[in-house]
């Protein structure tokens, strides 16, 4: 083993280990060097093998190898790098964006939104189904057809659909069986299996709140080490990464931050509880607020725009009080996690002008510190389209993940 190589095994010891691997063995370590060198060229786009070893550290000629094995399986291409000086234009390496599909589904509520990306994280389309019953055999076929359907349209693909990553509302075991989804009464189903059966297609399963998270440190926060991701749907959960490790607790259940207790004794929750945080700061809580002083059966995202826009006056007391219990919640969790950045996702506050200064100016305690606040980009598309960054990321077998892709920032209001 060259000082190199075994300067490699030694820092993987240290962060997976001591019992992980056996000392001295080459096939692990070129299985390290390999999602290293992935990895760096997914975060550079283009890069050259001359840098590509500056990078890394790993020498030449396993840079060399390792390249050609890539190019070989098509997941990596060579340009020649245009610049305008004379001389020779230096053979760059980025990856084949086309060797293969990734799906990620978003299982909310009453909808499933599908996206497809390439294998740079760039989303191809999104498409949205409404769902009316919560049959669990019948949802597993009706995933099992549009699996089956996108498995089809990338077939023409060296590697065609790579995996799909379906992002539950509910409590997910750390071995990837669904513990229990409330909405849809689902107790200990095996949903990762009964697809994987049906599809032929690696399938993973991950709580939604980890997803968004996922796709903040990727697409977004890749420098942080610390980063919270609260999303306000029709319920509220948390994805928590501590010192660059996503936080899931001894059966994988953390984070299940929306059945915090914020007022004793106040409105009751389906969890059994009373006065818990979801009550209070979740989008569905607003709305049904809002639907019933409007006496109207349901309010639509576009409707709060106009009102907002009209600043009715009904609609901006109901969201102050809103943006308060919110950061009563978000209060707790700066004091528990002292994060780096803490990222609030939530369509509702994307369409509310200035809501991060109202959230800021009420949290003025000055024990809880946090570096920065911000309100996601990515809007109801966060846990799509980190289920196609982790499908991507198993895929590749690679530690660390970073897309550079660009965004519309522009608001668009969702139906
Ligand atoms: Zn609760």
């Amino acid at each position: 083993m060259n000082m190199q190589n075994y300067i490699y095994l030694f820092f993987f010891r240290n962060i997976k280990g001591s019992d992980d691997l056996v000392t001295g063995d080459a096939s692990y370590i070129k299985m390290i060097n390999r999602s290293l060198i992935i990895s760096k060229i997914i975060e550079h786009g283009m890069i050259s093998r001359a840098d590509l070893a500056k990078i890394t550290g790993l020498n030449k000629a396993t840079i060399s190898v390792q390249a050609a094995e890539l190019l070989a399986e098509e997941l990596i291409i060579e340009t020649k790098q245009e610049h305008k000086n004379l001389g020779r234009r230096p053979i760059m390496l980025s990856l084949n964006h086309q060797a293969g599909y990734s799906l990620g589904i978003d299982l909310d509520k009453s909808v499933i939104t599908f996206t497809l990306s390439d294998l740079s994280g760039s989303p191809l389309d999104t498409h949205i189904i409404e769902i009316k019953a919560f049959d669990y055999n019948l949802m597993v076929k009706l995933l099992a057809e549009q699996i089956t359907h996108y498995k089809q349209r990338c077939s023409q693909s060296p590697y065609g659909l790579i995996g799909v990553v379906i992002g539950i509302h509910g409590i997910v075991n750390n071995d990837e069986t669904i513990y229990f989804v409330p909405r849809h009464q689902w107790h200990n189903k095996n949903l990762k299996a009964d697809l994987q059966n049906e599809t032929g297609i690696n399938v993973y399963i991950e709580n939604n709140a980890n997803l968004c998270s996922f796709a903040e440190i990727v697409y977004k926060h890749y420098q942080s080490e610390n980063l919270l991701s609260v999303s306000l749907y029709s319920g509220i959960g948390l994805g928590i990464m501590v010192n660059s490790k996503l936080l899931k607790g001894c059966d994988g259940y953390a984070g299940e931050i929306g059945h915090m207790i914020i007022v004793p004794d106040g409105l009751p929750c389906r969890c059994g509880n009373h006065g818990c945080w979801e009550q209070y700061a979740s989008e569905s809580s607003f709305m049904k607020q809002l639907s019933k002083i409007h006496n109207i059966e349901y309010v639509t995202y576009n409707e709060i725009n106009q009102w907002f826009v009209e600043q009715d006056p009904v609609t901006c007391k109901l969201m102050k009080d809103f943006i308060k219990f919110l950061s009563y919640g978000l209060n707790n969790i700066i004091n528990l996690y002292n994060p780096e950045i803490l990222v609030i996702n939530s369509e509702l506050l994307r369409l509310y002008p200035n809501a991060l200064e109202e959230i800021k100016a009420h949290l003025t305690s000055t024990v809880g510190q946090y570096h920065k606040l911000q309100i996601s980009e990515f809007g109801k598309n966060a846990c799509s389209m980190g289920a196609c960054a982790l499908a991507i990321k198993n895929f590749l077998e690679v530690k660390e993940l970073c897309f550079s892709i660009e965004f519309k920032t522009k608001k668009s209001v969702p139906q």
